[in-house]
């Protein structure tokens, strides 16, 4: 039977993070995934000769794991992050207004914006300063703030629904994945204030300029292979017992692979069933909640925005996907419709699905109206991220170890961050470190030094657009 130090079940990102981690600290590290691919929830498809991701992905400045491990695996150029956070947000009326962050210190940066935001009555716009102002004193690691719902407390913080609908949900529904109603208030105190209100360029958006399954998959494998990782595609681990020094996993064609330590780095379904009985009581709490992405392939251009927001729309984000798909710029244009907390798509007939998200482009976009699709792309994928409602954040372990030598991880796990790519390297960086604590004749490490670093200093920019 193989012996290794370390098993890492999973290749998302928590577990690319963690083997990459183990393995630049001396580890000899195996890494086993299911799928014959890496990058878990971030993949991609060729379909007539272009490439659709499974769903628009986007990042923020202050996204400090991730993209110190987009550095690690050499994908930095791969990348674009706005020089100043910039998000046109449309609408069927023909409104357009534009958040976009001042030269001043946080939080004035944004209060232009927000007093200029024309999809809202200027006595709206008066009340969002205080609300703003009251979520900066929240501290979003106060368990109390998991007891209650955004929304409730930003009824509680005059926010009439208008303004709930028109600009909150426009960046909690993204980045919780769920609208303010429904989302714990803790998560949204997490975005707001790490993401928006804490430092002026923390909200400037980054997003992949090739396909994710290039940025991350394709980048990772090199990066494995040259850490002397070995990688396993295709075989599930089927179980996870005991043993004498260490863990078992055995696999479904009855091979068994030997470690000192194991990093879980699956969803929490697979995570429960192959852990120690007892050892995650309450994932089952956690839900999940679905995104959905429609994709057009124009044969024209009808945007000149690298991406936008829309309200009063059916219609959330819109991304130019064209040069990540294979485009030619001056061919035609693909349009990436990213659906958060798509509970009410993820049912319906992808032709139903298509027909709704053009009728909400053509009437936010004229130039829509003489452009002809050329093909269509509906990705639904169910369980995108866990349901982050109040309770949600008793119910996430904490990344690390759940029984000796065996740690979890994963963007479902309590990082503090809502599910996203960021929560999930933090999460395989964290358990990475507590099993490197705890091989045998190896000193506890600390947490690799690009978390504090700025990884993207000197990487084009997105190009200013007038
Ligand atoms: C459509 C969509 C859009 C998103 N948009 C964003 C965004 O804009 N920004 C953002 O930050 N995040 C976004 N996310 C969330 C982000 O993709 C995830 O949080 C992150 O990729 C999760 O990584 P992970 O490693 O924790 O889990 P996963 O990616 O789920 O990886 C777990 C891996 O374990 C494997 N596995 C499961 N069981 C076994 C087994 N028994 N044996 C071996 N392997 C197994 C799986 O195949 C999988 O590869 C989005 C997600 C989706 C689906």
């Amino acid at each position: 039977m193989k012996r290794v130090d370390v098993a890492v079940v999973g290749g998302g990102l928590a577990g690319l993070a963690a083997a990459l981690w183990l393995a630049d600290r001396g580890a000899r590290v195996a890494l086993v995934e299911k799928r014959r691919r890496l990058g878990g929830l971030t993949w991609s498809f060729e379909r007539e000769g272009r490439w659709f991701d499974n769903g628009q992905h986007v990042f923020l400045r202050c996204c400090h794991a991730y993209r110190g491990f987009l550095a690690r695996i050499g994908a930095v150029g791969d990348v674009v992050v706005q020089d100043r956070l910039r998000v046109p947000v449309l609408s069927p009326s023909g409104r357009r207004a534009v958040i976009a962050r001042d030269r001043l210190p946080a939080p004035a940066h944004l209060a232009r914006a927000l007093l200029g935001y024309r999809h809202l009555s200027v006595a709206d716009r008066l009340r969002l300063g205080p609300a703003a102002w009251a979520l900066l004193r929240l501290d979003p690691e106060d368990p109390a703030l998991d007891r209650e719902s955004f929304g409730a407390w930003l009824a509680r913080h005059h926010q009439r629904p208008q303004a709930v609908t028109e600009l909150w949900d426009l960046i909690v529904r993204p980045t919780v994945n769920l609208p303010a109603e429904e989302a714990s208030l803790a998560m949204a105190a997490r975005v707001f204030r790490t993401g928006l209100l804490d430092q002026a360029d923390a909200g400037d958006i980054g997003w992949a300029s090739v396909p994710l399954g290039d940025l991350h998959g394709r980048r990772a494998a090199t990066a494995l292979q040259q850490a002397g990782v070995e990688v396993s595609l295709g075989g599930a681990v089927a179980s996870l017992e005991r043993a004498r020094g260490g863990w078992q996993l055995g696999f479904a064609d009855g091979s068994l692979l030997a470690a000192e330590a194991v990093v879980l780095a699956v969803p929490p379904g697979p995570a429960a069933a192959l852990a120690p009985a007892g050892s995650l009581p309450a994932v089952e709490r956690l839900g999940a909640s679905p995104i959905v992405d429609v994709q057009l392939v124009l044969d024209r251009r009808v945007t000149e925005e690298p991406f936008f927001g829309a309200v009063g729309s059916p219609v959330q984000f819109v991304f130019d996907r064209t040069r990540a798909a294979g485009v030619d710029p001056g061919a035609g244009q693909v349009l990436a419709v990213s659906l958060s907390a798509a509970d009410d798509w993820v049912g319906r007939r992808p032709e139903a699905c298509v027909a709704e998200v053009r009728g909400g482009l053509e009437a936010l976009i004229p130039r829509m109206a003489r452009a002809r699709v050329l093909d269509a792309v509906v990705t639904k994928e169910q369980q995108a991220t866990i349901r982050a409602r109040p309770g949600t954040a008793a119910a996430r372990p904490h990344p690390g170890l759940v029984a000796p030598g065996l740690a979890v991880a994963g963007a479902w796990c309590q990082t503090g961050w809502p599910s996203t790519m960021e929560g999930a390297v933090r999460s395989g960086w964290e358990a990475a470190g507590q099993v490197l604590a705890t091989l045998a004749g190896r000193a506890p490490s600390s947490r690799p030094s690009s978390v504090d670093a700025d990884p993207l200093v000197g990487v084009s920019s997105q190009e200013e657009v007038r």
